[in-house]
């Protein structure tokens, strides 16, 4: 297969979407080059002639690998070429679907980065971590039905809110609309009731990643968040990418993770800490603003899923765990506007001579990242894109 130099996705990626082409079903197909392989049609499994992901997820790494190399099989000998061929779909012709069903959402905090920058803009004066931040992975469970895939728009939230120096809340649309930059994990294999996933079988169950966009209204989540934690500021709406890439695909991006002090108890303990050599770039409006590198991220992914599971709650197939926002320490590594534009008091000069503090109607916000390939290459996750729509009126009572 030929396969263009800068690709996102040559041989040594393959990720996994769901597509259709007019008149034709949703089913499971491999990215290749300017190209989706339409597997449904080349492999004998009806699991990838479904209209998700999630059949094959279920599966585990037994099967994931062997598939796998089947595809690297078909796409490299020739003599499968008249095979192959005729089930080449070119990408500027398909839909691109949600890959896989959402199960449950849960999105961490675990950039240190992060969490003490926002601790620095919201609470000045104090120690900008919380007292627990090194002791554990901090998380919340989201809202996976409004998980939606790349291309899809964001209408503005409508809510309450605190407008500076008001004497009480008011309810309108939100004026402080963010992004985060995350990477997104989709679980594969279920555990039971009672079973923790230690930090050593982590490969067994996540099958791969996605790009994620976790909308933020700040104004709504500053005047809700006490005790509860992120609710209506976050649950409106979060972005995956359509392309799930196999961590099989990201052997090579394998790095080790920043050192952690105090050293985690027993059950975030890991043989080697690791991390993921990912570098993102955030870009509004076509111009890039940030570029947050997701190998210094405090905790790994491995210690995330046995936090995750740590208390016993069961995994489903779908489920989808996330980083939090990657922002690294230097300035324009920030995943997110309210840490590039300090709280929204420094704001983003645009090429266009627009500024920007929070996002408006209109803009468009788009999420790349690359990776190290097996080759020695690089490999892409495609982009993962979203448009602010204004907010629509709230129906009279
Ligand atoms: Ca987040």
């Amino acid at each position: 297969m030929p396969v263009s130099e800068g690709s996102d996705f040559p041989v040594d990626n393959l990720p996994y979407g769901v597509f259709s082409t007019p008149g034709t079903p949703r089913r499971v197909g491999v990215a290749i080059g300017g190209w989706v392989l339409d597997l449904g049609a080349v492999l004998d499994d009806p699991d990838f002639r479904a209209p998700a992901l999630n059949a094959h997820l279920s599966r585990g790494p037994e099967r994931w690998a062997e598939v796998r190399a089947r595809i690297v099989e078909l796409l490299t000998d020739e003599r499968r070429r008249p095979l192959v061929e005729p089930n080449l779909i070119p990408l500027d012709r398909v839909t691109l679907h949600l890959p896989f069903e959402v199960a449950d959402y849960v999105d961490f905090y675990a950039s240190e980065h992060h969490a003490a920058n926002l601790g620095r803009i919201l609470r000045p004066g104090q120690d900008p971590l919380p007292p627990n931040w090194r002791h554990l992975p901090l998380g919340y469970h989201g809202r996976a039905g409004t998980v939606v895939v790349s291309g899809t728009p964001v209408v503005r939230p409508r809510g309450q809110h605190l407008e500076h120096g008001a004497p009480g809340p008011v309810d309108g649309p939100s004026r402080r609309l963010d992004v985060e930059v995350e990477l997104g994990f989709v679980v594969g294999v279920p555990t039971v009731p009672g079973e923790s996933v230690p930090t050593s079988r982590f490969d067994r169950h996540v099958f791969g990643v996605v790009l994620l966009n976790d909308w933020s209204a700040r104004d709504l989540q500053a005047w809700e968040y006490v005790p509860l934690g992120p609710f209506l500021g976050k649950s409106f709406a979060t972005s995956i990418s359509p392309w799930v890439v196999p961590m099989a695909a990201l052997r090579a991006a394998r790095v080790p993770g920043p050192p952690q002090s105090p050293e985690p108890v027993g059950y975030l303990r890991e043989e080697r800490h690791w991390s993921l050599d990912i570098t993102f770039e955030l870009e509004l409006n076509g111009e890039v603003v940030s570029r947050p590198p997701f190998a210094q991220m405090y905790w790994s992914p491995a210690q995330l899923l046995a936090h995750l599971t740590a208390n016993g709650a069961a995994l489903r197939t779908g489920d989808l765990y996330a980083s939090g926002t990657v922002s690294g320490p230097g300035p324009g590594e920030a995943g997110s506007l309210i840490e590039l534009t300090w709280g929204g008091t420094r704001p983003l000069r645009l090429r266009d001579g627009s500024a920007r503090t929070f996002l408006e109607d209109g803009d468009v916000v788009t999420i790349r990242a690359s990776a190290p390939s097996a080759s020695g290459g690089r490999l892409g996750f495609g982009a993962l894109t979203g448009r602010v729509l204004p907010a629509v009126p709230r129906p009279e009572r």
